[in-house]
Order: structure tokens, then C-alpha cells, then sequence
């Protein structure tokens, strides 16, 4: 790549999740040329709605009008990377690996990632996860998000993952309070991020949670460090999903990564 620094999770208006009129390609590469930093485009991709949400923007095959987008803005741009962020369902790891088979070559970076487990009820949506808890008790979701994680870690389907303990984003002392008999502690994010060091997996150091109030990244830099001094590789990203909060990230992405080379591994 061009530069030193590589924010890996960018979104754009491919993401369901982007605002309307929410930002192109080209609106962050202006940015990341000024700041001279890498970037990728790590769209959500989510089989169950590219597959029959009719307003998904990859719905019908449009993954090809994609990767010919990036590709073309890759002659003129050599900081910029296609990727995808991949939603992980245990029940589809077949369709999952065939899609890894047809398109893992076509794109720079594809990472695994879970926000949801029962359809329509992602975990990182608040009021969805408000309605959740409705139907299953907090521990339980919580306690599934982690057995989910460590099936995605084992299925060795994805090189890359996303914020591991994303679950905590909502369900922490700060917001929706944990039940006494949760166990909240580091200990099995650590155990997560050491079936990924085992499966030659690489973590990302996500530092979207300062915007909500747990106000840390995923996982914790307490976490990263543990982590990162037991050999674990590791990738930043922003999770930028507008311009504006892009701009205020780059300085802490480039620190990020100082920080992780700052780590001695034991
Ligand atoms: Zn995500
Ligand atoms: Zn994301």
C-alpha cells in the first residue's frame, strides 16, 4: 500500500446502514489523500438480506457493480482497497464458503464479522436489542454471541474479524446494566482472541465504541495489549459510516497503530 497507516473499515453508501445521500467512495478518498492514509471499503454484506431485501444495495448480483467501481477508482487511487464485511450465520457456512470460493480472490480484504444471530434482531441496534432482551434473557444473548463468535473463529472461513466483543456495546455498566450472574469480564474476550491467534486469525482493533457510552474501543486497549503481546495480529478500523466522524478518526487510527507496534511480544 501507499502509505504508512490503513484505516480497514470504511462504510459507504453500498451499507444498508449509511444515511441517505451518505458518503461515496470518492468523498473519503479526498480525505485519506489529504491525510495520506490507506483505506478500505469494508461494506456490510449480510446474505440473508442481499438475498431477498429488495433495497439491500447488493441485492441482485449487484456485488459485481461494486468490485467494477472500486477496481476502476484502484488505476487512478493506489491507497484505496476493496473489501466487505461479512456476516457470519452458522447455518449458511456452506453458501458462505462458496461465496468466499467465488469472490475471495475479486476483493483486497473481506472480514467476518456478527451483528446478528436470529434474523432481524442485530445485537447493534439498540432498540432491536431492547426487543431481544423482550424474548431472551440478556445472559443468554450474551452467552450465544460468544459460542457464535468462537463457531465463525473455528470455521476458518474468514482470515479477518471484527470487533469481537461488539456485543458489549449496548450491554455494559454504562447502558443496558448486565445481570449480576453475567460474566462481563476480559477473561473470555481474551479466550476469543486467542482461538483467533490459533486459527491464524486477524483481530480488528475497532474504535467505534467511543461514540456510544461504553467510550472504549472493541476489543478493550487493556485487551489489545494482552493480546498483542502474545503474538496476535492485529488491524484497525474507524468504522466510519459518515464523513465528519471520519475526519476525527484518523488521528486515533494512525495512534492505534503505534500503539500496537509500541507492544513487545513476549
Ligand atoms: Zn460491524
Ligand atoms: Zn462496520
Amino acid at each position: 500500500m501507499h502509505y504508512k497507516y490503513t484505516d480497514y473499515h470504511i462504510h459507504t453508501n453500498w451499507s444498508a446502514d449509511i444515511i441517505e445521500d451518505g458518503p461515496d467512495f470518492e468523498d473519503y478518498i479526498k480525505i485519506a489523500e489529504k491525510e495520506r492514509i490507506n483505506i478500505c471499503f469494508l461494506e456490510h454484506f449480510e446474505l440473508y438480506y442481499v438475498e431477498s431485501d429488495k433495497r439491500n444495495p447488493f441485492y441482485g448480483e449487484k456485488i459485481a457493480d461494486y468490485l467494477e467501481e472500486v477496481d476502476k477508482l484502484k488505476e487512478t487511487y493506489d491507497f484505496i482497497l476493496s473489501g466487505l464485511e461479512v456476516e457470519y450465520y452458522q447455518e449458511k457456512e456452506n453458501d458462505l464458503l462458496d461465496f468466499m470460493d467465488d469472490y475471495g480472490k475479486e476483493l483486497d480484504f473481506i472480514a467476518g464479522t456478527i451483528h446478528e444471530w436470529i434474523f432481524g434482531y442485530p445485537v447493534t441496534s439498540r432498540d432491536l436489542l431492547l426487543k431481544f432482551i423482550e424474548k431472551v434473557p440478556i445472559k443468554q444473548i450474551v452467552d450465544d454471541y460468544f459460542d457464535i463468535s468462537k463457531k465463525l473463529i473455528q470455521s476458518k472461513i474468514f482470515k479477518n474479524i471484527c470487533h469481537i466483543d461488539t456485543i458489549f456495546r449496548y450491554i455494559n455498566s454504562n447502558d443496558i446494566k448486565p445481570p449480576n450472574d453475567l460474566d462481563t469480564s476480559d477473561d473470555r474476550v481474551l479466550e476469543l482472541g486467542k482461538l483467533c491467534m490459533k486459527n491464524k486469525i486477524n483481530i480488528e482493533y475497532n474504535l467505534s465504541g467511543f461514540k456510544f457510552p461504553i467510550n472504549r474501543s472493541f476489543p478493550s486497549k487493556e485487551v489489545v495489549f494482552k493480546l498483542r503481546s502474545e503474538g496476535a495480529n492485529f488491524f484497525v478500523g474507524s468504522d466510519s459510516h459518515d464523513i465528519e466522524y471520519f475526519k476525527e478518526q484518523l488521528p486515533e487510527v494512525k495512534d492505534a497503530y503505534d500503539f500496537i507496534n509500541s507492544i513487545v511480544i513476549k
